[in-house]
């Protein structure tokens, strides 16, 4: 082992920005690695496994809630010692104190310092993108079933989208709704195949084909919505009280534009060892350029940053085993 280094205390080894099941295995493995480990999440953004109602294709697990499944990953990374704090970060950026590289983790609550950051900032919903959409935001339009499907009991119900996210959430909303629409702008669903059985099972689920939004629309409250069918250019309009879009989800990466090198959809472009275009800087889960977005793989993805980070600070300090 080499000398090791002065490090100012005030230095974490070890900033994860978020609070997710990335972030939280790589809180786990970063704690146990006895890393000076600090978990910064937001309070604001709310993350895409938390959202989720039922999980179970976590492997060991027969069915868990989202929530109770995220919380369960940072009560055990606590238990190993991780720090966390709330916060909204906004900045990441370098610093040189002597010769040893620092990064600065800026959020409302000023700047926190680090050998090295695991971003796992994940993304969030994306919009479809059609007028109504934002005016009826919170007045019948919603991008979280879990947290809104109650209000919605016994009414008409549109669902938009036809990955996982919508046909698990459609049949999550038929416990509420009378009838719950789904409209897809293909003739077949993307989910997988077991999803799919259910929901074409299900009664009060009804499918409209080949179709996309166009307005959503009403007086103070959603009333309906106005489709075109893209095959034929037929509009129709459909009467309901709530519309729930699941067309996919954007990163949050919109801060570290200038810090790290993002692909054409703005997700953090990492190596198998998690390893981001800046030294010291490592990703993990929704917000990385990766091809399957599931909790079981963003939880590889963290314990991965975590040992990548962890041999950083390690080099840094001249304690690496060699
Ligand atoms: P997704 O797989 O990207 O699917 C988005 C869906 O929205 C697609 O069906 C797409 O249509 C449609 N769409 C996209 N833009 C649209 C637009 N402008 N107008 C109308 N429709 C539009 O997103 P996701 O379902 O949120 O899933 C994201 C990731 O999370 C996936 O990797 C998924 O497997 C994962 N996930 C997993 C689970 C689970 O394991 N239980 C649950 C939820 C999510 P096209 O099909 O025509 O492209």
């Amino acid at each position: 082992m080499n000398k090791m280094k002065d490090i100012p205390q005030d230095v974490y080894d070890i900033i994860i920005v978020g609070g997710g099941p990335a972030a939280c295995t790589a809180g786990i493995y970063g704690a146990r690695g006895r890393m000076n480990t600090l978990m910064v999440e937001s309070m604001s953004i709310m993350g895409q496994a938390t959202m989720t109602d039922m999980v179970e294709n976590y492997p060991g697990v027969d069915q868990v809630g989202g929530f109770e499944l995220v919380a369960s990953y940072k009560k055990q990374a606590e238990k190993f010692g991780l720090n966390s704090s709330y916060g909204t970060v906004n900045r990441i950026s370098k610093t040189m104190v002597d010769d040893l590289p620092l990064w600065e983790v800026e959020d409302e609550s000023g700047v926190k310092k680090a050998l090295s950051v695991i971003v796992t900032t994940g993304a969030k919903p994306k919009k479809v993108g059609v007028p109504g959409e934002d005016e009826f935001l919170g007045k019948g339009v919603s991008y979280c079933a879990t947290c809104d499907g109650a209000f919605f009991k016994e009414k008409n119900i549109v669902v938009v989208g036809g990955g996982d996210t919508a046909v698990e959430e459609a049949l999550y909303l038929t416990r509420f709704g009378k009838k719950v629409s789904i409209v897809h702008r293909r003739d077949r669903f993307r989910a997988a195949k077991l999803l799919q059985e259910r929901i074409f099972a299900n009664d009060k689920m009804d499918f409209v084909w080949n179709s996309v939004v166009e307005e959503i629309s009403g007086a103070d409250k959603v009333e309906k919505v106005v489709l075109k069918n893209i095959t034929t250019d037929e509009k129709s309009e459909l009467a309901c009280d709530g519309v729930f879009v699941f067309v996919g989800w954007e990163p949050n990466t919109g801060f570290l534009k200038d810090t790290i090198d993002l692909d054409e959809h703005d997700c953090i472009i990492v190596d198998a060892a998690m390893k981001t275009s800046q030294g010291g800087i490592f990703a993990a889960g929704d917000c990385c350029n990766k091809v399957f977005h599931q909790i079981v793989t963003a939880c590889g993805d963290g314990a991965t940053a975590a040992y990548s980070a962890q041999q950083y600070v390690e080099e840094l300090k001249g304690v690496a085993y060699k």
